[in-house]
C-alpha cells in the first residue's frame, strides 16, 4: 500500500492521483463539470464516491501555492457548472489570458469592452464588427483574415462565444475570471441575476423593479397562476419582451432595457 494513502475516499487518495489530477487542469484550463467529472473518474477510478466540489476542494489548496485555483460558473442557459484554472494574482485581462500575445491581448481587451458595452445593453456585436474592431486594432500588416482567425480562437478558449456564425458575445470564461475586471472597468453595465447572484449577459429584466433574472434561473422560478414566471423581488409577472442577451440563435433582442424603461 501507498504511503500515501489516506482514509479519506472522497477525493484523490494518493499523492500521485492528486499530481495526475493537477496536470490534467492545467493542460485543460477551462472544462465543463462533465469534462472535470469524467477525468476524475478515469484517475481515480470508478470506486471512487465524492462529488467533484470535494475533489476540487482537495486541489485548490495545491493549487494555490502556485496562485492558481479553481473557479467555477454556471452557464446562464443550460445551469452547467464551467471550470476555469485562474491566476489568484491576476489583474484584470493581462495576466489572466497570458497565453496571448501583447497585440492579441489588446485585441481582446477591445472585443471584451466592445461586447459588455454595446448600446442596447444585450452584451452582442456582430461577427462583421468584431472582425473589423480587430483588423483595426492590430498591426498595419495585419488582415481581414487573421483577425477573424483570433476572433474564432478567442471564442474557442472561451473569452468570446460566437453563436450561430454571426453573433459574437462575451464566453464562459470571460464569466469565470473576468467578472471583477468587468465590474471594476464597467460598472454601469454589469447586471447581476437576483436569485443566483451570478453576472447576467443573457436573461429578464423585470418590468416592474428592474431586476434581472438568468433564462436557466426564470426556469426555475415558482410559477404564478397564468403560468408566467413572477420576478423574484416584487413578484410582478416576467414577460418575454423584457428579455435581453443573446436571443435564439444568438440574434439580439431589439428593445434597448435599461432602469428609466423599467420605470416607465
Ligand atoms: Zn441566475
Ligand atoms: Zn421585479
Amino acid at each position: 500500500m501507498d504511503v500515501d494513502t489516506v482514509e479519506d475516499h472522497s477525493g484523490p487518495t494518493t499523492t500521485l492521483e492528486k499530481q495526475m489530477l493537477v496536470q490534467w487542469c492545467m493542460s485543460a484550463q477551462f472544462f465543463s463539470e462533465t469534462e472535470l467529472q469524467n477525468n476524475i473518474k478515469r484517475i481515480l477510478g470508478d470506486g471512487h464516491q465524492g462529488t467533484a466540489m470535494e475533489v476540487i476542494d482537495q486541489l485548490n489548496p495545491t493549487l494555490e501555492k502556485f496562485s492558481l485555483a479553481l473557479r467555477s460558473s454556471m452557464s446562464q442557459t443550460s445551469g452547467e457548472q464551467w471550470w476555469a484554472l485562474i491566476s489568484t494574482n491576476a489583474d484584470g485581462i493581462s495576466m489572466t489570458a497570458s497565453a496571448y500575445t501583447a497585440m492579441e491581448l489588446g485585441i481582446l481587451r477591445q472585443l471584451i469592452e466592445s461586447v459588455f458595452t454595446e448600446p442596447l445593453g444585450n452584451y452582442v456585436i456582430g461577427l462583421h464588427q468584431a472582425v473589423r474592431e480587430a483588423t483595426e486594432k492590430g498591426p498595419s500588416s495585419f488582415s481581414r483574415r487573421e483577425a477573424q482567425d483570433l476572433v474564432m480562437l478567442f471564442c474557442r478558449d472561451g473569452w468570446l462565444a460566437i453563436d450561430d456564425g454571426r453573433w459574437v458575445t462575451i464566453g464562459q470564461r470571460a464569466c469565470i475570471e473576468l467578472q471583477q475586471y468587468l465590474e471594476d472597468a464597467y460598472p454601469e453595465f454589469v447586471r447581476t441575476c437576483g436569485l443566483c447572484k451570478q453576472m447576467a449577459t443573457t436573461g429578464l429584466m423585470c418590468g416592474g423593479c428592474g431586476a434581472f433574472a438568468h433564462p436557466y434561473c426564470v426556469d426555475r422560478l415558482k410559477f404564478n397562476a397564468t403560468g408566467a414566471p413572477s420576478c423574484p423581488e416584487c413578484r410582478q409577472q416576467l414577460n418575454n419582451s423584457d428579455a435581453f442577451g443573446p436571443g435564439k440563435s444568438g440574434i439580439p433582442h431589439s428593445a434597448k432595457l435599461d432602469s428609466t424603461q423599467a420605470q416607465d
